[in-house]
């Protein structure tokens, strides 16, 4: 199964991924594709089985094993890391846009490149963040620990009222992966959390490229936007009232 997975995630050119292509994916991302509840048994269970090897991928590339995809690297990967892996619950929530998914995707294995990062590798860029202008350029600091991202979090705890201040990137993520509401209402924190981390880096680019950074109140506002336009498309159906009215409230 996990070979099939494979072909279809490297686009391999044969008949079957071409195929697959046509019929059910039809030009859709494959990382983030969710099947509708008209196919078959069959697809249903390697789309499934595809969630689950989902965090070893980096766009066509297996990250485990630099020659390509094997049945015993995929074994390893389930066996082993998968439960290292603590964050693909929040990560790849079905409330996240999908963009922001990839985001965090991208940052929780510590692929963003930040200016420390590289610096490491040798290319001669600034060292300081800059949204602050005041501490070195980590992950860490960027998205967690700057007074820019900390006012963020505050405006958004005056609605949403769960957010705790975050010391860094893996207590953020710990505590995304332990609910600390209901179901839906979970998601929804962690849907916002992923937009949060998307716009940081948005905000970041802009400052670096256009030299400005935006008011962090338009930013919140906008990140509750776009969570509130993502979850009315997909909104269960059996949530209930006062929950319905909870989202209402932290993202209106
Ligand atoms: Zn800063």
């Amino acid at each position: 199964m996990g070979k099939y997975i494979w072909s279809v995630a490297c686009k391999e050119d044969n008949l079957w991924v071409k195929w697959i292509d046509h019929v059910y994916l039809k030009g859709k991302d494959w990382r983030i594709y969710m099947p509708n509840s008209t196919v078959s048994w069959y697809w249903r269970q390697l789309t499934h089985i595809k969630d689950k090897f989902r965090t070893g991928y980096s766009g066509d590339r297996w990250m485990f094993d630099k020659k390509g995809y094997t049945a015993s690297s995929g074994y390893e990967w389930l066996r082993n890391n998968q439960n290292v892996v603590g964050w693909s619950k929040w990560v790849w929530n079905r409330l996240n846009i999908p963009k922001h998914s990839f985001m965090c995707w991208v940052i929780m294995w510590d692929r963003l490149q930040t200016r420390d990062k590289l610096r490491k590798i040798g290319i001669q860029v600034e060292n300081h963040c800059p949204m602050c202008g005041l501490y070195q350029e980590t992950a860490d600091h960027l998205l967690v620990q700057c007074s820019y991202v900390r006012k963020c979090t505050q405006e958004l705890n005056r609605s949403l009222k769960l957010f705790p201040q975050f010391q860094d990137l893996d207590s953020m993520s710990n505590w995304l992966n332990r609910p600390t509401a209901g179901r839906v209402r979970c998601q929804v924190v962690q849907a916002t959390s992923a937009a949060l981390l998307y716009n940081i880096w948005i905000q970041r680019n802009k400052a670096i490229c256009q030299g400005c950074l935006q008011h962090y109140n338009s930013v919140v506002k906008q990140i509750k936007s776009e969570v509130w336009m993502r979850i009315q498309g997909i909104m269960p159906k059996k949530v209930q009232d006062r929950d319905r009215e909870w989202i209402r409230q932290s993202l209106m």
